[in-house]
């Protein structure tokens, strides 16, 4: 059934109990497909503080670890908001990686290589097998109460992983909104999207580059 190459779908099951609320889908929520996107995202992203508070460290927590969990945590919610439309994402549809017309994410295949283009559910499924990639090396994403993280492991690991998972965030919001809303799952991945950029901010992991044609959404969220 997975003739357009959907991503592996592989959950890494260590999502904190007190973040599983955020997955639940949103129901009774009537929105026409042709509603301009601000518009809808302002109407569900509500205001209240709860997740503001959710992103800091707690007290006495590691933060290489607050940040491993949470590198997990958000690949298992983009893993989970893809796949509720992958059948719309096939290499037809979306032959290249792009997020508008102005933005196009590249994949290397090897390291040295030049990146080159791919379709967007390509990009996914390599994206997603190389972050499970980096789950399984025991010296980047050590097992639990063993094992030591390596040096600069925020720095170079976290932000690597969140940069190129942003561009999924960034692919549906810019090509798969419709799909979304269709799905009634914009509350989900609005408050998915909301909790990852306050995570980013709380630890400034991404640069507002990093956002590229998501820039003037996230200023927004920053706001309330
Ligand atoms: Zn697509």
């Amino acid at each position: 059934m997975r003739e357009n190459g959907g991503p592996v779908v592989t959950d890494f099951n260590y999502t904190p109990s007190h973040q599983k609320q955020f997955l639940q889908p949103a129901v009774g929520t009537t929105v026409s497909s042709h509603q301009d996107l601000k518009q809808i995202v302002e109407m569900t992203l509500g205001s209240e503080g709860v997740l503001n508070q959710a992103v800091k460290l707690p007290r006495g927590e590691d933060e290489n670890e607050w940040c491993a969990v949470h590198c997990v945590d958000f690949y298992n919610q983009i893993n989970m908001l893809y796949g509720t439309i992958t059948e719309f994402c096939s290499p037809q549809s979306c032959p290249r990686m792009i997020a508008t017309n102005e933005y196009e994410y590249l994949w290397c295949f090897q390291k040295g290589q030049v990146p080159v283009a791919v379709s967007a559910p390509k990009y996914v499924e390599c994206l997603m097998r190389w972050c499970q990639d980096q789950f399984d090396d025991e010296s980047i994403f050590p097992a639990k109460l063993s094992g030591q993280f390596p040096p600069k492991f925020i720095s170079k690991y976290v932000v690597q992983m969140l940069r190129r998972l942003f561009r999924v965030y960034a692919h549906i919001y810019c090509h798969h909104f419709n799909e979304i809303l269709e799905l009634n799952l914009q509350t989900v991945l609005n408050t998915s999207f909301r909790h990852f950029c306050l995570f980013s901010q709380e630890f400034e992991l991404l640069r507002p580059a990093d956002f590229g044609p998501l820039l003037e959404l996230v200023m927004e969220l920053r706001d309330r």
